[in-house]
């Protein structure tokens, strides 16, 4: 088949693949190394017949992938995969441009502008974030992780800029116990040190105000320099919002950089019912960065996060380099954004298409009921867990998110009275329970809360409907009881 031929078979498999996901096996059944034992230790010395390596990518490679797509997947937090998304990457891919400077594709450079505007409105964020306000501005970037670290290398040039002399072992970053791991990793790239504040249960995991204002007064006592604040809206653990509100006047007071890492649940700003929880007003009123991945629950494929700032002169002051042969009449004149200065690396994919694509696909309207249905899901979910007593709701839901475990039965037979089952028994009938769910057909992963383990439930497939909440429903009544006998020997 010539390569013509190949392309619209590429596009028939794919559609066949998400098609039919449900049909085969959505956690992959291999082996570590299995890919090595089937591949050629060499790259051909002559080139093969793509038909052949097509067929290969089927054999070898689909076996192998774990299906994030599935309408049972409800691990982690859901990657969003449209076929609006991924035809946009595939016009992006036909182009393939670097997109640096506005000169070397002034479109790769124009529509993510105006694509950040459009979603920055999705998400009502403050006129000042807008890329039209020429005073903040949005960039598209490939992780959540490196908009932290963006951000955080902006405030402390801007800090930096403002006390010279603070040595920079003196400087802290604040993010949170429950905050993702991208804080310890932008103070271990920037090696800088850090201080993650503890937030427990009794706040239901949420940084408040008070706990921000003692750390600034012991470690400034100590001589230490906290200038930035990683806050969450939706931690990876259990979705918990810190408190912005009452954050967002410290930091401002303070002359901490707050960054906002809504890498999940920043989508929901779409919502207007969902504006109060995410702390919008606190967002708009304090937020320096805010950020939240398209690619996560916004049906979006990977990669698309989104990186606002208040002030897109404090990024390019800590990331501009401009040697001479990247400087183009353009740039010079000042009439043009150069998105390689707000980013780290040069080269950028043109990111902006799929989202482009999306939003036109789906307009608000439809953006939002994909949201609202997968709430609606996760409710649906929660009555069933709140109205079961071998079920427990460990932390409150938020959004699309469930954190729960199951309980012994109170007419289990056993030596032992309520009162002895700890937590150290529960948290193995747990383990238990998620092993046994993991040899079935759904997807959960679990966390360990303070010595608690929890099975968390996800849901953000756009394939995901009624019928599978109440599959897992099912799967779950099920191995309740063999999980109990396990446990109990
Ligand atoms: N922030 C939160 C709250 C997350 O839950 C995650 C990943 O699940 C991340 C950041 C990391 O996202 P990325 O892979 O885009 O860096």
């Amino acid at each position: 088949m010539d390569l013509e031929g190949a392309g619209h078979q590429a596009i028939d498999k794919i559609c066949d693949y998400l098609q039919t996901l449900e049909e085969g096996k959505l956690v992959p059944d291999v082996k570590p190394g299995f890919l090595r034992e089937a591949l050629p230790d060499n790259t051909p010395e002559d080139g093969e017949k793509f038909d052949d390596i097509a067929e290969d990518f089927e054999r070898l490679i689909l076996p192998g992938i774990l299906n994030w797509q599935h309408p049972m997947f409800f691990a982690w937090f859901p990657t969003a995969g449209t076929y609006e998304s991924m035809l946009g990457d595939l016009y992006s891919s036909s182009v393939s441009n670097p997109g640096f400077n506005w000169s070397c594709s002034p479109a790769c450079t124009e529509l993510e502008a105006v694509v950040m505007d459009w979603s920055a409105k999705l998400f009502h964020l403050d006129d000042v974030f807008f890329n039209s306000s020429r005073i903040g501005g949005g960039v598209m970037q490939t992780t959540a992780s490196d908009s932290a670290l963006v951000a955080v290398i902006a405030a402390r040039a801007k800090y930096q800029r403002r006390h010279p002399e603070v040595p920079l072992e003196k400087l802290l970053i604040y993010f949170t116990t429950a905050t993702h791991a991208l804080g310890v990793k932008t103070g271990l790239i920037l090696g800088l040190k850090c201080r993650a504040l503890q937030v427990t249960a009794k706040n239901n995991y949420a940084l408040q105000g008070e706990e921000v204002s003692a750390a600034l007064e012991e470690d400034r006592a100590a001589g230490f320099h906290p200038f930035v604040l990683i806050a969450t809206i939706g931690t990876t653990y259990t979705g918990a919002v810190d408190r912005i509100d009452e954050i967002g006047p410290i930091t401002r007071n303070n002359g901490l950089w707050l960054h906002i890492d809504a890498a999940w649940a920043g989508v929901a700003l779409a919502c207007p019912e969902y504006h109060e929880a995410c702390y919008l007003n606190g967002i708009n009123t304090y937020a320096d960065s805010f950020c939240t991945n398209f690619h996560k629950w916004g049906l979006v494929n990977f990669d698309a996060s989104t990186l606002w700032v208040r002030d897109r002169s404090l990024l390019t002051e800590a990331l501009d380099c401009s040697p001479a042969y990247l400087r183009s009449k353009q740039s010079d004149e000042g009439t043009v954004v150069d998105y390689r200065n707000w980013q780290l690396p040069l080269g950028r994919r043109f990111r902006s298409v799929k989202v482009w694509f999306v939003l036109r696909s789906y307009g608000i309207e439809g953006f939002r009921s994909y949201l609202r249905k997968g709430i609606t899901l996760a409710k649906q979910f929660q009555i069933l867990v709140r109205s079961d007593p071998r079920f427990e709701i460990v932390t409150p839901p938020f959004l699309a998110l469930t954190v729960f475990r199951i309980r012994p039965p109170s007419d289990i037979q056993t030596d032992r009275s309520d009162a002895d089952i700890n937590n150290t028994m529960l948290n193995a009938l747990n383990r238990i329970f998620h092993r046994r769910l993991s040899a079935k057909d759904l997807f959960l992963t679990s966390i360990d809360l303070d010595g608690i383990f929890c099975i968390r439930l996800a849901i953000g497939s756009q394939r995901t409907e009624e019928r599978h909440i109440k599959k897992v429903w099912d799967i779950l009544d099920s191995e309740v009881e063999p999980a109990v006998n396990e446990w109990l020997g």
